[in-house]
Parts: structure tokens; sequence; C-alpha cells
């Protein structure tokens, strides 16, 4: 047992808790889990405790669904939540077979195998998100739409406002479980919101994410109102995005950062960029992986839906955001396709995969998109060279179907396993006969 081990059992013992959750994640992102008995624990960290897969989503076929959850001592947490304290704390597991191997299915080991990758090459891949989501009045029906708490627009200040108290409670909880937050503030949506966190390696801020939903979630029930991180659940406006600002160390160096260059950026920055720019259609599936995601996509309101990047121009997929003097290590990449629906694992996943691919290849990056490219014609896009990101789950996934990296990047399993899920919920979505059909087309000649 090494000491994080002890020290979660010893903490377990002082602290009086009665459960302890083994927090995991299904392949479209969906967090499960397990509750064992503190003195199971011991044992879980040397053997892991079994389960049977199968009734997962996406985890094992029928015929391997023996598995094991094996806890990772560093992640321990006690959850600060009504209802389950005193005596309730968490751990975020690993997915093994029963060989003690690593299931390929499971989205955590997706993205440390990435990481993994771009470790071999000396580096380090830091991320930090920021996450809007709606708040709505309570309600449980989904007949009509959702009635956002406020009328408040970006960064209103309302005293004593829902959408205020609810920050305030929400970032305690958040930073009580050590999940720091950097900035927060309304968003332009009426009952949107925004919370930033402050940027850690990838791994640990996709489990900070998985956690974050969860205390949002919970926050939310807690003060009588809900929280949707659905990407687009109002028509007429913005969705919620999860832009994700990104850098890469060498050790103690951001290999993004190159003094004097234009926006101090680095050749390895340039080329990391020119890696997400070349792969964004492919991946698309992936970090925007709903059908109800591309309605954020193409819904204007600076949710990018252009295969190109600017400096402060937030109508590009990629943004160079500006580079404070004395900040060096700072300098790094917004990359802004990401909704707040995404599985943070196989996003960071893929999103790591294609900039490390533009490394390797040293791939050229494109001429700084200047304007609006929402304001611009098709043709002078065009001429520019800036293609549009699919228009549909159904383009992004037959774009998906043919890319070796996505393939190469989430593993077999998981790639067989998401495409024929994402195809059924293409089907089961074009099967509707809509609103919109019946209002065009039922009294036409
Ligand atoms: N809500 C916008 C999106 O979906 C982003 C607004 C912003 O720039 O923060 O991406
Ligand atoms: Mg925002
Ligand atoms: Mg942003």
């Amino acid at each position: 047992m090494d000491r994080q081990q002890e020290f979660v059992l010893r903490t377990i013992e002082e602290r009086d808790i009665r459960f302890v959750r083994l927090w995991f994640t299904d392949v479209l992102g969906m967090l499960k889990s397990v509750a064992v008995a503190p003195a199971e624990l011991e044992g879980a960290f040397a053997e892991g405790i079994g389960f049977d897969g199968s009734s997962i989503e996406g985890l094992a076929r029928v015929f391997e669904a023996d598995m094991l959850v094996l806890p990772d001592a560093s992640t321990f947490q006690i959850l600060p939540w009504r209802g389950e304290s005193p005596g309730t704390a968490r751990l975020f597991a690993d997915i093994r077979l029963p060989d003690n191997t690593a299931s390929a299915a499971d989205p955590r080991f997706v993205l440390q195998r990435a990481l993994t990758k771009a470790a071999d090459k000396g580096l380090t891949f830091y991320t930090h998100p920021e996450i809007e989501f709606y708040l709505f009045e309570q309600r449980t029906s989904t007949d009509t739409p959702p009635v956002p708490v406020d009328n408040a627009g970006f960064f209103d200040h309302v005293p004593h406002g829902t959408a205020h108290d609810f920050r305030r409670a929400a970032i305690t909880m958040l930073e009580s479980m050590g999940i720091s937050v950097e900035f927060s503030h309304h968003e332009a949506g009426p009952g949107q919101n925004e919370i930033d966190l402050r940027y850690a390696d990838a791994l640990s801020t996709a489990d900070n994410i998985m956690t974050f939903r969860t205390v949002i979630k919970e926050v939310a029930l807690e003060q009588g109102i809900f929280a949707s991180f659905m990407p687009k659940p109002l028509a007429n406006h913005p969705g919620s995005g999860m832009h994700t600002h990104v850098s890469l160390f060498e050790g103690d160096r951001n290999a993004f950062h190159e003094a004097g260059a234009p926006y101090q950026l680095s050749r390895t920055g340039k080329h990391f960029i020119a890696g997400i720019l070349r792969h964004a259609c492919e991946i698309s599936a992936v970090t925007n992986q709903w059908v109800n995601s591309y309605k954020r996509m193409w819904g204007g309101a600076e949710a990018p839906a252009h295969v190109c990047w600017g400096h402060n121009n937030r109508s590009a997929m990629v943004r160079v955001p500006m580079h404070k003097p004395g900040k060096d290590q700072s300098t790094r990449i917004e990359v802004r396709s990401l909704d707040a629906a995404a599985n943070p694992y196989l996003a960071y996943a893929v999103m790591l995969a294609a900039g490390m691919k533009g490394i390797e290849e040293e791939y050229e990056l494109p001429p700084e998109a200047e304007d609006d490219v929402w304001n611009l014609t098709d043709r002078e896009r065009r001429s520019l060279g800036i293609d549009p990101l699919p228009a549909s789950l159904d383009h992004a996934i037959h774009l998906m179907e043919n890319s070796e990296l996505v393939a190469e990047t989430l593993g077999e399993h998981v790639f067989d396993f998401f495409l024929r899920n994402k195809k059924a919920e293409w089907a089961a979505y074009r099967d509707q006969v809509t609103q919109f059909e019946l209002d065009q087309y039922l009294h036409r000649p």
C-alpha cells in the first residue's frame, strides 16, 4: 500500500466515513458510481472490486462482463452535499479486466493512454475549461420549453438573484472538494452561467469536470431549481459551450511560449493549432457528441461553426488569448468548439492527439482569420480556405468513421461502440416528424 492509500484509509477512520463511492464514466460521459463499505477499500486498492460491466453503456460485451474497479487514491474527496454528509467519500476508479490489465472501454484509460504518448515525448497536457450551463425552474416534463430562473445577461450583477446565490453555493462546494475556480459570471442567455476552473493536468481536469457537473446539479436541487448542460436548450438564446484553454509543458517550461514571436506563440504552439484545425471535423462527433450539439454550433451567438483561428476573434474556432507581459507560463490556446455535454476524457484525448499530430508532422498554420467569419459569404470563406464544421451529428459520424486519428486514439472498442451508439441516436432523431415539418408542409398544396 502506498502513502496516498494509507492517508485515505486513515482519513476514512478519523472522519467516520460510512460509505465510499467509486466513480467512473461510461463511453458517453455519464457518471457511474458503486458504493463500497470502508472495510472493503484496502482490498479494493490491492485487487479492485468486481462488478458486471455488461449493464453499463459501452463498457463490455456480455461474454466479457466481469470487470474490476480500481480506486485512484489521489482522487479521494469527502462529499460535502446534504444527505451525503457526514460520512460519504468518493474516489475516481480505473476499470480493469479480471487479469488486471486496463479496460480498453474505460474513457479515463483512453485519456491516460493519449497522455502517456505525449509524456513519452516529454510533454504534459494542461487544460482549463470554461463551463457554461443554464439554470431553469424545476419541472418534471419536457413537453414545454424550460423556463430560465432569471432574465439577466452577460456579466450582469443581480444582487440577491438566484444565479448569484447559486454560484456562491456552488463555488464554495467545489472549493471544498479541492476544485479551484478561477472566474464565474452570468452568461449571455437568461439563466445562463459560466464557471471557469483553474488549469490542471488534463486527467485531473476531466475528473474535475465530472465532479463539477454533479456538484452543479446537486446545488441546483438544493435550491429548488435545476441545472442543464444541454448544448442548446433554448432556440433563441446562446448554447452552452465548454471552451477549453490548453497548453503543453516540457518540464517547467511552457512549450507554447516563445518570447518575441507573434502572440509569443512558439512553433510547437503553431503546429498544435494546425493539428487541431486540420482534424477538427473528424473529431467533431467526440467534442460535440449529441444531435443537439449541432444546434448550438450553427446557432450563432459566439459558438464557432468554421475551422479557423484568430487572436481576438470570437467567431474563430481556436483563439490565441492576449499575452500578458511577464506571464510567459500562461501562453495558451483556447479551443472553442467543445460543448458542455462532451465526455471530457474522450474529448481531451482526441484534441491532444490532433494537436500532437500537428507537432509530429509539422503542419503549417494557415493564416489567421481577422474578420467575423459568420459575416462572410460561403464563397469568401472558401477563398480564405475556411471550411465549415460538420452540419449535423450525421455528418460528423461519417467524417469520424474514416478517421485513422480518432480510431487510433479511442481504440477499437470505444471507436466501434461510439459509432454504433451515435448512428442509433441519429436514426431515432431522423424518425421524428417535428413541429417544424408540420408547420411547413402540412398545408402546402
Ligand atoms: N455560449 C457561447 C458558446 O456556446 C460562448 C460565449 C463566450 O464566448 O463565452 O460557445
Ligand atoms: Mg462564456
Ligand atoms: Mg471563451
